[in-house]
C-alpha cells in the first residue's frame, strides 16, 4: 500500500512536469505509465476471471452469449467503441454416447464411466449439470465394436512400432493416450492404420500426479476427461475460405467428409480411471519401455484384446450463432494501420485457464488503455481488441472474421498479438514470426518477473532455456493461424506456464486458478503488461519495430536442417540459400536506413515529406510478411497460404518450417520415384521465389 502511494504521487508529478514543458509527452512516457503499479489492478483481473467463469460456456450456448455481453459492456465502460460480429457456423454437440468393455464371454460387459465427478464442497456443484457431456467435437457418429489395441500416443511412428511387432490394428478399436500430438491427428492416424474407432485416455503418468489431485493438488482427478475437437481444418468446415454469414453458400456434409479434415471413424475421450480399466483387459506382447505407464499402473501390453470395446457416439451438427466482440481505439496519425490483440472466450467448461485467463488480461489491457487516454495519450495507429468465439471447435470465430475481412486486413494489419491461455503456471513463453523476436525480447526486459521481483521477465526467461527464446507459429494451436498462415500477418502468441494437467476438463475453474495457476494474479498482471507494451510499441513507434535480419537467419537455420533430409538425392538447395542471402542484405539495408533516420539532426516527424518517407518504409516492413504467402497454398491444403509456417500434416500442434517442402519429402521418401523427388525440387523453388519476393518488398525495389 505504502509503496504504491509513493509511486502514484511521483508519477503525478512527472505527468504535470511533462505537460508543463512539452505540448505532448513522449510516447515512451505513456508506455512506462502503462506498466506502472498504479495502472495495474490484479484485483479487477481476478474479478473479470471470476465473472467470466461462473458457468460452463461452450460455443453456441446462452452462457457464452452472456459472457460476450459482459466483454462488450466492459469494453464500452472503458469508452472503447465496440460491436459484436456474429457468424452462423456448424458446431457439434453430443446426443448419446456409451463405452463398454467385454472381458470374457461369460461376464456381462463393464460400463465405463464417462462422467466427470464433482468433489466435496465443490463450489461449482450446482452448475455441474450445465457441463456438456464429455465428447470429441466433429467426431463421426457411429458404433465400433472390436478388440482393443494399445497404440501409445497414436503417432505415425507408434504405428510403425506396432507393425514391426506384427500387431494388426485393422478392424480394431485403438486405445491411445493423450499428450504428444493433436487429438484430431490421433484419430486420423488410427483411421489410416485401419482402426474402426479410437478411445483416447488421460494417462496418470502424464497428467495424474502422485496419488493426489485436484482440489488438493494441481493434478487431474481420476474421473477427469480432456474434451476437445478432432477437426483438423481452420474455420467453419461448411464454409471453407469464406465467411459464415447468415445467408451464405455452404458445402454439403459429403463434401466436408471428402476434405479430409473430419474423422471418418467414431472416437471418445476418457479419464485415466476408465483408461486403466481398458488397459488391464489388453494382453499380448508387453509394450516398449517408453510406452509404459507411471507408478501403480498395470504393465501395458499392446493386444489385440482379449478385451472388446464397444463404443457408440452420436452427435448432432447444428448451425449455431457465435459472437466475436470487437473493440476499436482509433489511431490519430495512421488510423488505417491496425495493431490487433486477440483472445478467445468460448470454453469447453469453465475455462479459467483456457481461455479466460487471457480474456481477463484483454480487459485489463483495455482498462489501462482507457486510463492512458485520460492522461492524454492517443495511439498513432489503430488498436483493435478482439474476443473470439468457437476457437475450441477449430479456430472458427477468428478464421471467419479474417476470411470476411481478408482484403482489408491484408492491406492494413501491422501485427496480430494472440493470448489464449494467458496463465497456467510460472514461466514466460512466446512464439512469433521472427521479425518480432527483437521487439518481444526487448519488451520482456521492461516488465518485472511476477515470480521474482528482483529481476525482469527477460532475466528468468533467458535462464530457463538453452535453446532459442522465441518459438514459431507453425502449429494450428490457436487464433493466430488465420492471421499468419492464411494472410501473412506478423504475429505473436504469449503465455505464462506451459501445459497444465486439468486442461480441457471441468476442473479448469476459478478454484484451480486461485489455488495453483496464479494465487495472487500477478502472472495475469505481467501478461497484461507485456501484451499491452508490445501492442503500444507497435501502435506508437514512428518506424515499425520489425527486424527482418532475425527472419533471414531463422530461414537459413531451417534450410541447414533440410540438408540432412535430402542428402544423397539429386536435390538443389542453392535457390533457397541464394534467396535468403538477398533477404539478409535487404534486412541489413533497411535496418541501416532506420538508424540513419532516427539519428538525423533536425528531423521532424510532422513534416509532410518526412511523413511520406516513413509511411513508405513502414509499408515495406508490413507487407514483407505477406510475400511469404502464395495464392495456390500448400500442396493439397489450399487454405494454408504461408509457405514458411503451417501445421505439420501429421500433427496439427507441430510447428514446421517449409511445410510444403517437408510434406513432399515425406511423400518422396515413401514413394521414392523420380517424380516424387521432382515435386520436392518444385516446392524448394516455390519457397525460394517467395523469399525473393519478400526481399524485393523489403527493398521497395522494382525490377
Ligand atoms: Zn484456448
Amino acid at each position: 500500500m505504502f509503496g504504491a502511494a509513493i509511486v502514484s504521487s511521483s508519477l503525478a508529478i512527472a505527468t504535470s512536469i511533462c505537460f508543463l514543458f512539452f505540448s505532448t509527452p513522449h510516447k515512451s512516457f505513456y508506455h512506462s505509465l502503462f506498466l506502472s503499479s498504479t495502472f495495474s489492478t490484479n484485483e479487477s483481473i481476478s474479478n473479470h476471471l471470476y465473472t467470466l467463469t461462473k458457468r460452463p460456456h461452450i460455443a453456441g450456448s446462452a452462457a457464452n452469449a452472456e459472457a460476450a455481453a459482459y466483454v462488450l459492456s466492459t469494453l464500452e465502460s472503458y469508452d472503447i467503441r465496440s460491436h459484436v460480429r456474429p457468424y452462423y457456423t456448424a458446431l457439434t454437440y453430443p446426443v448419446r454416447r456409451s463405452l463398454t468393455l467385454a472381458t470374457t464371454v461369460r461376464d456381462p460387459p463393464i460400463e465405463l464411466r464417462l462422467e466427470q465427478e464433482i468433489y466435496e464442497d465443490d463450489p461449482y456443484a450446482d452448475v455441474a449439470d450445465q457441463v456438456t457431456p464429455t465428447f470429441h467435437a466433429f467426431a463421426k457418429s457411429g458404433t465400433a465394436v472390436g478388440l482393443a489395441v494399445y497404440v501409445n500416443y497414436g503417432r505415425v511412428e507408434d504405428y510403425s512400432v506396432l507393425r514391426e511387432m506384427g500387431v494388426n490394428v485393422s478392424g480394431r478399436v485403438a486405445l491411445a493416450r493423450y499428450g504428444k500430438i493433436y487429438r484430431g491427428d490421433i484419430v486420423q492416424n488410427g483411421y489410416a492404420a485401419g482402426a474402426i474407432g479410437v478411445v483416447i485416455f488421460t494417462d496418470r503418468k502424464d497428467y495424474g500426479g502422485d496419488g493426489k489431485w485436484f482440489p488438493d493438488e494441481k493434478w487431474m482427478p481420476p474421473s477427469g476427461v480432456q474434451v476437445g475437437s478432432v477437426y483438423s481444418g481452420a474455420g467453419d468446415p461448411t464454409t471453407p475460405g469464406w465467411a459464415s454469414t447468415e445467408e451464405c453458400e455452404r458445402i454439403t456434409d459429403e463434401e466436408v467428409e471428402k476434405s479430409g479434415d473430419v474423422p471418418l471413424i467414431p472416437s471418445l475421450p476418457v479419464s485415466w480411471e476408465s483408461g486403466d480399466v481398458v488397459m488391464r483387459s489388453i494382453g499380448g506382447m508387453v509394450a516398449n519401455e517408453d510406452w509404459q505407464g507411471g507408478e501403480g499402473a498395470p504393465v501395458y501390453r499392446v493386444g489385440p484384446g482379449p478385451g472388446v470395446l464397444n463404443l457408440t457416439y452420436e452427435g448432432k451438427q447444428v448451425i449455431s450463432t457465435i459472437e466475436n466482440v470487437i473493440g476499436i481505439i482509433e489511431g490519430v496519425e495512421e488510423p488505417d494501420r491496425y495493431v490487433i490483440l486477440g483472445n478467445h472466450r468460448d470454453a469447453w467448461t469453465f475455462g479459467a485457464a483456457d481461455p479466460n485467463s487471457g480474456t481477463a488480461c484483454l480487459l485489463e489491457v483495455a482498462e489501462r488503455l482507457q486510463k492512458l487516454q485520460k492522461k492524454g495519450w492517443k495511439p498513432r495507429r489503430t488498436i483493435i481488441l478482439c474476443n473470439w468465439d468457437a476457437e475450441e471447435y477449430g479456430l472458427i470465430g477468428s478464421t471467419e472474421w479474417v476470411e470476411e475481412n481478408r482484403q482489408m486486413l491484408a492491406s492494413r494489419v501491422v501485427a496480430y498479438l494472440n493470448v489464449d491461455v494467458a496463465v497456467s503456471g510460472a514461466g514466460f513463453e512466446a512464439s512469433a514470426t521472427p521479425q518480432l523476436d527483437e521487439l518481444i525480447i526487448q519488451a520482456a526486459t521492461q516488465v518485472q518477473d511476477p515470480d521474482n521481483s528482483s529481476q525482469t521477465i527477460y532475466d528468468s526467461w533467458i535462464s530457463s532455456t538453452n535453446s532459442s527464446l522465441v518459438g514459431r507459429l507453425g502449429g494450428g494451436g490457436s487464433d493466430y493461424a488465420a492471421f499468419v498462415q492464411h494472410i501473412g500477418v506478423p504475429s505473436a502468441d504469449l503465455a505464462f506456464g506451459g501445459g497444465y494437467p486439468v486442461y480441457h476438463s471441468m476442473y479448469d475453474d476459478f478454484t484451480w486458478m486461485k489455488k495453483f495457476g496464479d494465487p495472487l494474479f500477478q502472472r495475469h498482471t505481467a501478461v497484461a503488461s507485456l501484451w499491452g507494451l508490445v501492442a503500444l510499441k507497435l501502435a506508437d513507434e514512428e518506424i515499425l519495430p520489425f527486424n527482418y535480419l532475425f527472419y533471414a537467419l531463422e530461414l537459413q537455420k531451417s534450410v541447414e536442417d533440410l540438408q540432412g533430409d535430402v542428402s544423397g538425392r539429386d536435390i538443389k538447395l542453392a535457390p533457397l540459400f541464394k534467396s535468403i542471402e538477398e533477404l539478409k542484405k535487404a534486412a541489413i539495408e533497411i535496418n541501416d536506413k532506420k538508424k540513419s533516420l532516427k539519428g538525423r539532426k533536425g528531423w521532424t516527424w510532422t513534416r509532410k515529406d518526412n511523413q511520406n518517407l516513413v509511411r513508405e518504409l513502414n509499408d515495406r516492413l508490413m507487407m514483407t510478411e505477406r510475400a511469404f504467402t502464395d495464392g495456390e497454398g500448400l500442396p493439397g491444403r489450399l487454405w494454408y497460404k504461408h509457405l514458411i509456417y503451417a501445421p505439420s500434416k501429421y500433427n496439427d500442434y507441430g510447428s514446421k518450417s517449409f511445410p510444403g517442402i517437408d510434406d513432399t519429402i515425406e511423400k518422396a521418401k515413401s514413394l521414392n520415384t523420380a517424380d516424387s523427388w521432382h515435386s520436392v525440387q518444385h516446392q524448394i523453388w516455390r519457397v525460394a521465389r517467395a523469399i525473393t519476393q519478400a526481399s524485393l518488398c523489403l527493398r521497395g525495389e522494382l525490377k
